[in-house]
């Protein structure tokens, strides 16, 4: 594939193509001692010099010496909450004479350019198109959102602590789903992007960014740099029959051991960027003149979740990590055709006591005698 070259100093002529297209540029950004996905405006918005420092249940931001865009992996947020929002109204009726009437939804759709979309995250967006677009049901509010955004991806130049991508065989490189791929090279006092166009519209958006053929050496610099962060993540997970194993296991006395620990806080689930529950809520104001319904995210580790007839089908902690540990790496290959897992390591980050999913499923591959139990 060719690949071209984009000069530090032009790197704000990529956001202005972006904004002159009429795109809402979405990209990380620094907010309350983390990365987060945000609108920005200018270059300077983005964590410029920053680095993460990330293990189990540990974030922290350090400034760095360099003035790299990119020097850090993904944060608490993900795409997700842009393309699937925590809340989000379906519907919305008002009161009229002799009835009610349904009010027509207005807002128009945003048009997002992401920025700064890593591999991992292409991967978990390619797992949500197909769970709210490919299916029997498509959801159209996601629909929407995605047929209209356009991603610039960027290849990892270091990995995380609880990063896992390589082991999942979803990055560290990105291979697909973008429309624009950056690598951040910083050598030798200079620093540039090497870039990949991956769309006609990534294509068209490109020609009015000042750009030139990147050169053998410049290309070969940007592939070390991956081939360098595929070789130093933080953690692995064995995946290999993975599926079958935690299936059998299904009464293992593990789910109970990581019981005593879990607190069922759902942090796991809202960092994650494949967890897609919902739950319906309808609201009526106090006059009845008006009614709505809202849609919000949900976790598999609330009570309420599973509560039909009278009760909750998941009434304990075990039962509910269990749900969620085998969803991700073995049920979800059955309903969906891959693992719900990217290997981000959010869910290692965020959890406020420690528990690692490569860990759990590490253990539990360790117990298999091939007969469960
Ligand atoms: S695994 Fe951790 S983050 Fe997930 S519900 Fe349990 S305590 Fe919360
Ligand atoms: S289960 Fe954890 S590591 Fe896997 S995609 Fe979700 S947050 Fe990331």
């Amino acid at each position: 594939m060719t690949t071209f070259l984009l000069e530090r100093e032009d790197f704000p002529a990529l956001l202005k193509t972006l904004t002159d297209a009429g795109y809402q540029v979405i990209a990380p950004t620094v907010r309350e001692g983390a990365i987060v996905y945000d609108e920005i405006e200018s270059i300077a918005e983005l964590p410029i010099g920053y680095h993460d420092e990330q293990e189990a249940a540990f974030y922290r931001l350090h400034p760095t010496k360099d003035k790299a865009l990119f020097s850090y992996v993904v944060g608490p947020q993900s795409w997700k909450r842009f393309l699937h929002p925590p809340e989000v109204r379906l519907w919305q009726a008002k009161r009229v004479e002799g009835g009610m009437e349904i009010v027509p939804n207005t807002q128009a759709v945003p048009r997002y350019a992401f920025v700064g979309v890593r591999a991992c995250e292409l991967h978990a967006i390619a797992i949500q198109d197909k769970i709210f677009m490919q299916g029997e049901f498509v959801d159209p509010i996601y629909q929407a959102r995605r047929e209209a955004a356009l991603i610039v991806a960027v290849n990892c130049g270091v990995a995380g602590g609880t990063c896992f991508c390589a082991s999942m065989h979803t990055g560290p490189q990105v291979t697909s789903g973008f429309d624009l791929a950056l690598t951040e090279v910083l050598e030798d006092g200079r620093h540039y992007f090497v870039v990949e166009v991956g769309s006609d519209t990534g294509k068209e958006l490109w020609k009015d960014v000042p750009h030139r053929k990147a050169k053998p050496e410049e290309a070969a610099a940007a592939q070390h740099i991956i081939e360098h962060t595929a070789a130093h993540m933080g953690r692995e997970l064995d995946i290999d029959g993975l599926p079958e194993i935690i299936t059998r296991k299904i009464e293992s006395p593990r789910w109970e051991t990581i019981a005593q620990t879990c607190l069922a806080c759902a942090n796991c689930t809202m960092v994650c960027p494949t967890c897609f529950c919902n739950t319906i809520e309808d609201v009526t104001d106090l006059t009845g003149g008006s009614a709505e319904r809202i849609r919000k995210w949900d976790s598999c580790f609330t009570m309420d979740f599973s509560y039909i007839h009278g009760g909750s089908v998941r009434y304990s902690t075990k039962a509910r990590y269990r749900q969620w540990l085998t969803h991700k790496l073995a049920t979800w290959v059955e309903q969906f055709g891959t693992l719900g897992c990217v290997g981000c390591g959010r869910c290692i980050t965020w959890c406020p006591v420690a528990i690692d999913i490569t860990a759990e499923a590490a253990a539990i591959r360790q117990s298999d005698d091939g007969k469960g139990k």
